[in-house]
């Protein structure tokens, strides 16, 4: 068994003449919490994209546990993964957005156990004991038969958690959870996040909340113009940046 979750190598990624993603290589270590800063346009979103699929690389290549992304090796050879084995891959992979995206039309309690009991055909009654476990741990017990619309925008975004932890991931990528709240409602959507990372969740995390990545995050990323510009220790990078782009942006944020 490795202990690597992702090892990325020379990932690039364009759209028409537009260079993505310019070269970015990373190794994110299992259990571990890594937080990804940068202005906006500079390929975060599209990174994490390409680790879950929603895109395909054009050059280089993403591990996820040893695994590569978007390709499969028989009888030696590369092969593309058919939609089978990519949805398979994908799985294992929990993704929260900005938006919440939550099932309008669906009970909190409906939206959590539709994929699982859908993609994973598990039975019903299991999958909806496992919801009620969740929505416990998010804070929002009192809320299983409530519709979305009901919800704050935080208790949203903690049920949109709850429902990417239905499907047993072993990797929960975040994009920018908490941009879209209101200034108050962001500390309860972080709370959650902080109590799966203290659970040994393997975690990547965009946010422009530097307190968290300082507080919670193992290693920071910062990134601009499609690289990887500066990345280490949270503490270090925060307090001594050593790359002019780097202090520029901190100085915005901070
Ligand atoms: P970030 O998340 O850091 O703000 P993105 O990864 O969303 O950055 O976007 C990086 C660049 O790629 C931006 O210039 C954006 O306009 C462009 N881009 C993202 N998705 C697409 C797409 N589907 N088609 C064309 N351009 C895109
Ligand atoms: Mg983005």
């Amino acid at each position: 068994m490795t202990d690597v979750m992702i090892e990325a190598q020379g990932v690039t990624k364009n759209f028409g003449d537009l260079e993505v993603l310019k070269g970015i290589d990373l190794t994110i270590p299992k259990g571990s919490v890594t937080c990804i800063i940068g202005p906006s346009g500079s390929g975060k979103s599209t990174f994490l994209r390409c680790i879950n699929q929603l895109e395909t690389l054009d050059g280089g290549y993403i591990l996820v546990e040893g695994q590569p992304v978007g390709v499969k090796i028989r009888k030696g050879r590369l092969h593309a993964q058919n939609h089978a084995e990519a949805a398979r891959m994908r799985e294992n992979i929990g993704m929260v957005f900005q938006g919440f995206n939550l099932f309008p039309h669906m009970t909190v309690l409906e939206n959590i156990c539709e994929a699982p009991v859908r993609v994973k055909k598990e039975s019903r009654k299991a999958v909806q004991d496992r919801a009620r476990v969740l929505l416990e741990r998010v804070g929002l017990s009192e809320k299983v038969h409530a519709y979305p619309a009901s919800l704050s925008g935080g208790q949203q975004q903690r049920v949109a958690i709850a429902r990417a932890l239905a499907m047993e991931p072993r990797l929960m990528l975040f994009d920018e959870p908490t941009s879209a709240l209101d200034p108050e409602l962001v500390g309860e959507v972080l709370d959650v996040m902080r109590k799966l990372a203290d659970g040994g969740m393997t975690m990547i995390v965009v946010t422009h909340e530097i307190g968290f990545a300082r507080e919670v995050g193992d290693h920071l990323i910062f990134m601009d113009g499609g690289g990887i510009v500066e990345q280490g220790d949270p503490r270090t990078v925060l307090r001594e940046p050593r790359h002019e782009r780097t202090k520029q942006f901190l100085a915005k944020v901070i």
